[in-house]
């Protein structure tokens, strides 16, 4: 491990008192949900254009829900150490915010309260023909069941409330979160590229407001140099590690 920097991240974190986590694919990695990019990434075998942006599911539903049975079956993934830990800073009172670009609410399964979802979720599934609203659990048993996911109306224009490629992002949510970043002392991003507008953005927010800016990913990322510590390793086991730290440095038993 990577001994120098993940004390110096605890030290960082266990003075902060209002802490912002920002994550990606990477922290729901070893939960084993594939990440799209990279090298065992979605996209090495699917088309984004075909099966996750807007045009697609216009043209064909069917491939995206298709696409979605694969992430499916894996979405019966469970909170990792990386989620646990997080919901924790929480409960500790640092962490105020955990801004996400993930959809499989695995934040809000291990127990995080103040999460801002940037990309939406799989929550809820409306119906773009009659209006119609599904919870997840309902298509996800279709799924399952191997059935061609149509509304009770006959549609087959129903989508998930998550953002695909050539939608715009929700404004109030993307607002709050870039609030959230201009008002921390500490910004926490772990497990992503930061490629994807607007998570590209959000570092610099806190950076321009003075925060203090940690990272933590199992590759480089674009813009590793404007932060203060770059911790390479994977999330689900730096995490607890940076949680026992700074639980000693506070004196929490
Ligand atoms: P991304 O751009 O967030 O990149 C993934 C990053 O995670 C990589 O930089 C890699 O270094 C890092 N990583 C991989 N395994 C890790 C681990 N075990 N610990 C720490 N870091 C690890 O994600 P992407 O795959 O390029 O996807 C782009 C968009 O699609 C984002 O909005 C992403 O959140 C979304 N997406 C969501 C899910 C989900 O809901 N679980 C899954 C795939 C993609
Ligand atoms: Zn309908």
């Amino acid at each position: 491990m990577m001994e120098s920097e993940i004390e110096e991240a605890s030290r960082i974190i266990a003075e902060s008192d209002y802490a912002v986590v920002f994550t990606g694919a990477g922290v729901s990695a070893e939960s084993g949900i594939p990440t799209f990019r990279g090298k065992d990434g979605l996209w090495t075998k699917y088309d984004p254009e075909e099966v996750a942006s807007i045009y697609g599911f216009r043209r064909n539903p069917k491939a995206f829900w298709n696409f979605s049975r694969e992430l499916m079956v894996k979405m019966k993934a469970k909170p990792n150490p990386a989620h646990y830990a997080i919901a924790e800073l929480e409960k500790l009172g640092i962490v105020r915010a955990v801004i996400t670009q993930n959809v499989d609410m695995l934040h809000q399964m291990a127990g995080s309260k103040n999460v801002l979802e940037l990309h939406g979720s799989m929550e809820y599934v409306d119906c773009l023909d009659c209006g119609r609203t599904y919870r997840w659990e309902f298509i996800e048993k279709m799924l399952e069941e191997g059935l061609e996911i149509r509304c009770k109306c006959g549609s087959e224009y129903v989508k998930p409330r998550v953002v695909l490629f050539g939608e715009p992002l929700p404004s109030d949510v993307l607002s709050r979160a870039i609030e959230e970043s201009k008002r921390c002392d500490t910004f926490i991003v772990i497990g992503s590229s930061l490629v994807v507008y607007p998570a590209a953005s959000l570092p610099f927010h806190a950076k321009n407001s003075g925060a203090k800016l940690i990272i933590i990913n199992t590759e480089e990322s674009q813009a590793d140099s404007i932060f203060d510590v770059v911790i390479y390793g994977r999330a689900g086991e730096i995490m607890p590690e940076i949680v026992k730290r700074v639980k000693k440095l506070r004196g929490i038993t």
